[in-house]
């Protein structure tokens, strides 16, 4: 780490200044060419991770050309602001690279998260050591395989592997490296925040959530139902974005549970290489016997499980993998442990309500603020609530619909600062005021 370090350090030297578009014309290359090594990430992410193959080939591969492509092109875009004192003198702002900039990312969508936050630092024109999750290394190695193959310059991108505590820390609190982006879990993120206040490093921190998913009773019904099963289970469950607490208004309830209760039981769980699987498995073994133990806790808490609430064991060569069966809770209270805690899982606990100020209410009793989704077809209480509700993302009437501009982050335990755009480039860069006396 320490040697990826220094060597970030010479090379932010050179890159620093290359002119943006040839830092751009670069970046674009990199994305040309992890296009053309897709169907070996694709098996990679799905082998090492446990998703569904399709899913890592609709959603996750196509994702890091992407981020590519987008910040590529971004950079030369991004301007700055100039504040001119009546004719006295004007101010103008650079915004600067700011050198090594630390990148640790999570496993659940690994490359996907990856080049979220190397793309835009390099951009921006710092070197980057990044640290991918140890649980899903290969596609990052991969990864680095293709930048050597694209022939980018060496040192601008250094991926050091190994675990949170050997290579994460270290990173955080080294003295060369003023600047870290994180995404991960709210614990990892305290203690990230601990190692780096004292060295007043620039922090950005994407952490986790409990996201409300919200259906009143005027919603277009099929479309919260079949949302409320994306939100629920895709990438079986693990995506800080999921709406894992269900609120559904009292007079829909029985209706409503009743269809996405039939709607989960058809959820197919099976081989991550068959496009018949909605689910495949669950990351590691530590991670599904962390939610199997949310589930008992669930139960001893008072919750009926509807569904699942098992771990599966398939057939043939898969019977010892990692599989859990999708799983609806009910009858817990708001406030309890289940419903405060991120579980990370296929696991989502259904809870009824009575008006619009109760379920606000409800909605931000945890300590997270990640996002939530609404559903209503009264435009006005869609802005209502959606004002009303502690999170940084909030979808109305869809969940995950993602534009790679808007400022994208959590509020409270989820999250310091925001990316995404312009701001990403913002906090991959330190603003300068220059004053000229005229
Ligand atoms: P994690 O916090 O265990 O690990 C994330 C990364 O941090 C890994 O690379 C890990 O090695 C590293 N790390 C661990 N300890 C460290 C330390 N002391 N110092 C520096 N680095 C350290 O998280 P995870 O289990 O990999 O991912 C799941 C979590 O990530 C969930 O909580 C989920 O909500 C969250 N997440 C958030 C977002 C978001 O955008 N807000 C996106 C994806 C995942």
């Amino acid at each position: 780490m320490n040697q990826a370090v220094e060597a970030a350090q010479q090379a932010f030297k050179s890159w620093s200044r290359t002119p943006k578009r040839e830092r751009s014309d670069i970046l674009m290359k990199l994305a040309d060419e992890i296009e053309k090594h897709s169907d070996e990430l694709i098996a990679a992410e799905s082998k090492d991770n446990g998703k569904p193959k399709w899913l890592a080939q609709a959603v996750d591969i196509p994702r890091a050309p992407e981020n590519f492509r987008f910040f590529a092109t971004a950079i030369l875009h991004f301007n700055s602001e100039i504040h001119e004192m009546d004719g006295q003198a004007l101010n103008y702002t650079l915004r600067q690279p700011i050198g090594v900039a630390g990148c640790i990312s999570p496993w659940n969508l690994p490359l996907y998260l990856l080049t979220w936050k190397v793309a835009p630092a390099l951009a921006a024109g710092n070197t980057v050591v990044a640290k991918p999750s140890e649980v899903t290394p290969m596609t990052a190695f991969i990864f680095s395989k293709i930048c050597q193959k694209a022939g980018l310059p060496k040192g601008i991108l250094n991926i050091v592997h190994g675990t949170g505590e050997k290579v994460g820390d270290p990173l955080t609190r080294h003295p060369d490296v003023p600047i870290i982006s994180f995404t991960g879990g709210t614990e990892t993120g305290g203690k990230i925040a601990s190692a780096t206040a004292p060295l007043f490093k620039k922090l950005s921190l994407e952490m986790g959530g409990k996201n409300p998913n919200i259906i009143f009773s005027d919603a277009e019904f099929d479309n919260a139902v079949e949302m409320a099963v994306k939100a629920s289970f895709s990438n079986q469950g693990q995506i800080c974005l999921c709406g894992s607490r269900l609120f559904v208004q009292e007079d829909i309830y029985d209706k409503f549970k009743s269809d996405f209760l039939e709607k989960t039981r058809n959820l197919v769980v099976g081989d991550p290489r068959d496009n018949s699987s909605n689910l495949g498995a669950i990351v590691s073994k530590q991670h599904m016997e962390k939610i199997l133990s949310k589930i008992e806790q669930a139960r001893d808490e008072g919750g009926k499980v509807l569904t699942g609430g098992k771990r599966l064991q398939l057939d043939g060569e898969l019977k010892n993998g990692y599989y859990i069966e999708p799983t609806i809770i009910e009858g817990l209270p708001a406030d309890c442990q289940t419903n405060h805690e991120e579980i990370f899982g296929p696991v989502v606990s259904m809870i009824p309500f009575k008006s619009e100020e109760d379920v606000i209410s409800m909605a931000n009793s945890t300590r997270y603020g990640l996002s939530a989704s609404i559903f209503t077809s009264d435009v006005s209480r869609a802005h209502r609530v959606a004002s009303a509700i502690d999170s940084g993302i909030v979808w109305v009437n869809t969940w995950l619909l993602r534009d790679l501009r808007i400022p994208f982050g959590g509020m409270k335990s989820s999250g310091i600062g925001r990316e995404g755009g312009f701001n990403s480039l913002q906090f991959f860069t330190e603003s300068k005021n220059v004053c000229i006396k005229i």
